[in-house]
């Protein structure tokens, strides 16, 4: 079988004794593609590296929420020119995270608008991380016309109202592996409702191991829960939903679909 995951964080010091043994374990089990997160404020040179070495492997950059104080006069300059990366698939992870506040709130929202303008400057789709702060995440992408771009929300905790905006406005909508903890039945609920064209999967690794491993780090190869997953709720087969959502992924990124 093949499987996709579409969001990892590949460069963090969690993977330095093994990161090429991760890369192995989940090629051998199928993996097509990957890509990996790139932080403007730490790993993006580093993701493009990886991106460099294997080619299954993509990257993103942008400036995550948490980090939002951190945009300077220099940010946008050096965003758009790893933006020229032809492996950088999209801007992101960029949003809103109101559970931490690791930055101000006023200051998050500024950069995640900067961040999406500048994602139509050059023309590339956008990654999505909100968490509960999904009121001025469809907000700013509306006034920001981020559907002009599309792109993914990665690590999705809505409830269907938003799920079936973002699909509106041109986004996909990624699961990981919180999917499959026991308390999370209104998000399976919201998976089985979604297309499945609109499905993508992801680990999130090195965070947010799937049940059974919850707690412990995660990796690639282990999307496959996801993929597991999101086939019993949508009545196919762990392969044909592996097909779907890598068939998903190359859809939403320009740079994979063939010119
Ligand atoms: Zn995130
Ligand atoms: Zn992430």
């Amino acid at each position: 079988m093949i499987f996709t995951d579409s969001h990892a964080h590949l460069t963090l010091d969690a993977f330095d004794p093994d990161r090429e043994e991760v890369i192995a374990r989940a090629r051998e089990a199928g993996l097509r593609y990957l890509c990996t997160i790139g932080s403007l404020a730490r790993d993006a040179d580093a993701a493009a590296a990886l991106a460099e070495k294997h080619d299954f492997i993509y990257f993103t950059a942008g400036l995550h929420p948490h980090d939002a104080r951190l945009w300077d006069d220099g940010s946008a300059e050096r965003l758009e020119a790893l933006a020229r990366h032809p492996r950088l698939l999209a801007i992101g992870e960029i949003g809103l995270d109101y559970h931490y506040d690791h930055s101000p709130r006023d200051r998050q929202r500024e950069v995640f608008r900067e961040q999406i303008r500048l994602a139509r400057r050059v023309g590339l789709p956008i990654a999505i991380h909100t968490r509960e702060a999904h009121d001025d995440t469809l907000r700013i992408l509306e006034e920001e016309r981020a559907a002009e771009v599309g792109g993914v929300f990665h690590c999705f905790s809505g409830n269907g109202a938003m799920a079936r905006f973002a699909a509106g406005q041109g986004f996909r909508i990624s699961f990981s592996g919180s999917l499959t903890f026991k308390n999370a039945a209104e998000l399976r609920t919201v998976a089985a409702d979604l297309p499945a064209r609109l499905l993508l999967t992801e680990t999130d690794a090195p965070f947010l191991s799937p049940h059974p491993h919850r707690g412990k780090r995660n990796e690639p190869v282990r999307v496959l829960a996801v993929v597991d997953q999101l086939a019993e709720l949508h009545r196919t087969t762990p392969e044909a939903m592996g097909e779907e959502t890598t068939r998903n992924f190359e859809a939403a990124f320009p740079r994979l679909r063939p010119r």
